[in-house]
């Protein structure tokens, strides 16, 4: 059996650089820094042109927009670019999740109380039922749902004609998307982790909004420990405000950036203990890898889709945990970021931060 290592000592509540949606963050929630137009909505280029193009498209056609799936690690801005799809094309947006939606019934109630033209944001919604998602498909392709009341002789079916609407669909993992639901999207659109540079923009259009002065470098300071994502450098700016008040009348430098995070624990990569503890508990228990997730998860004493989700996507990205059929192994870069030495014949696939260009 394997040892629950860490979690008496962990909090893992309260990570800085959770990604996990804030109640702020909602779009009921009044949050001053969700951009409302692309033209606020800071990177992700390729998404927003292919998405201006279908909107206008459908605005010269007079027809609501094809059907989107967005896909793509949490706190990337998919909330925020559906109610930004709504915006542009001048409808109501309407919010709900995959496991708020528990009965045939209420996807029914919702999807009859549309106005023409409206988007449905469903997020989560790899986690909505079977029974929802049947009632699904027939809305996305015939705007029309039967319901069926009543048992055995007393059961009745009605055809329901729906409004002509658009389905904004949101997921971590479009892979957990059933093949039907899936086909039934006209646009599919994945988002990427955010470049230092696109971070530090956001950092400063939000320092902007909030009113607290920033550096260019200490802007640079806290994107680049931001793990690719605006809703972490977005909660840096916030804690590190407190940091600038007492160390420099308010303005966040380099210094204060750097001092701030370092005291949260947050190493100039932006991994925090957890992500450390995850790395060395792979190497100290099964040196190093091919190890699956699900050993990972108990060593850890984590949820295998928070790794995969949340821990993995950045760790990937930077070229610290390399993916094989065998299962994760750690690779050399991490070895060294952590300090410690790899080992030699290792059968592990090496990337490096900085590819040679060929
Ligand atoms: P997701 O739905 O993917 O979990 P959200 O849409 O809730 O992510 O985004 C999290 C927060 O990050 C938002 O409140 C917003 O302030 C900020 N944000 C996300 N994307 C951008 C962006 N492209 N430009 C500026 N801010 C962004």
């Amino acid at each position: 059996m394997t040892a629950n290592v860490f979690t008496d000592d962990f909090d893992f509540e309260n990570r800085i650089v959770d990604t996990s949606e804030i109640p702020h963050d909602t779009l009921e929630g009044d949050n001053p820094l969700r951009p409302k137009t692309f033209d606020d909505y800071i990177g992700q280029e390729k998404v927003k042109e292919n998405l201006r193009v279908y909107i206008e498209a459908a605005k010269l056609r007079g027809e609501p927009l094809d059907h989107v799936l967005l896909y793509g690690p949490p706190g990337l801005g998919k909330t925020t670019l559906s109610a930004i799809i709504a915006n542009e094309l001048g409808v109501n947006i309407r919010i709900t999740s995959g496991p708020a939606i528990e009965k045939p019934g209420d996807l029914a109630a919702l999807l009859t109380n549309l106005n023409p033209g409206d988007v449905l944001f469903i997020d989560e919604i790899h986690r909505m039922s079977r029974s929802v998602e049947e009632i699904l498909y027939p809305s996305m392709e015939d705007f029309a749902i039967d319901i069926i009341t009543g048992k055995g002789q007393m059961a009745a079916s009605y055809h329901l004609p729906l409004p002509k609407f658009t389905l904004v669909g949101a997921t971590t993992r479009a892979g957990q998307l059933s093949a039907p639901l899936r086909d039934r999207f006209g646009v599919v659109l994945r988002l990427e982790l955010y470049s230092v540079e696109e971070l530090a923009d956001i950092i400063t259009r939000s320092s902007e909004i909030l009113g607290i002065p920033i550096e260019r470098e200490g802007a640079l300071e806290l994107a680049s420990r931001s793990r690719g994502t605006p809703r972490i450098a977005n909660r840096f700016l916030k804690r590190v405000r407190d940091f600038a008040q007492v160390m420099s009348d308010g303005i966040i430098t380099y210094e204060v950036a750097k001092t701030a995070l370092d005291r949260l624990e947050v190493d100039a990569l932006g991994l925090d203990q957890n992500d450390r503890r995850m790395l060395t508990a792979m190497i100290n228990n099964y040196g190093g890898g091919p190890v699956g997730l699900d050993t990972i998860a108990a060593a850890i004493g984590e949820e295998a889709v928070t790794i995969e989700d949340v821990y993995e996507p950045y760790l990937m990205q930077i070229g610290f945990i390399a993916r094989t059929p065998r299962g994760r192994c750690v690779t050399a870069l991490a070895y060294e970021h952590l300090g410690l030495k790899a080992p030699r014949n290792t059968s592990t696939p090496q990337p490096t931060l900085f590819p040679a260009e060929d």
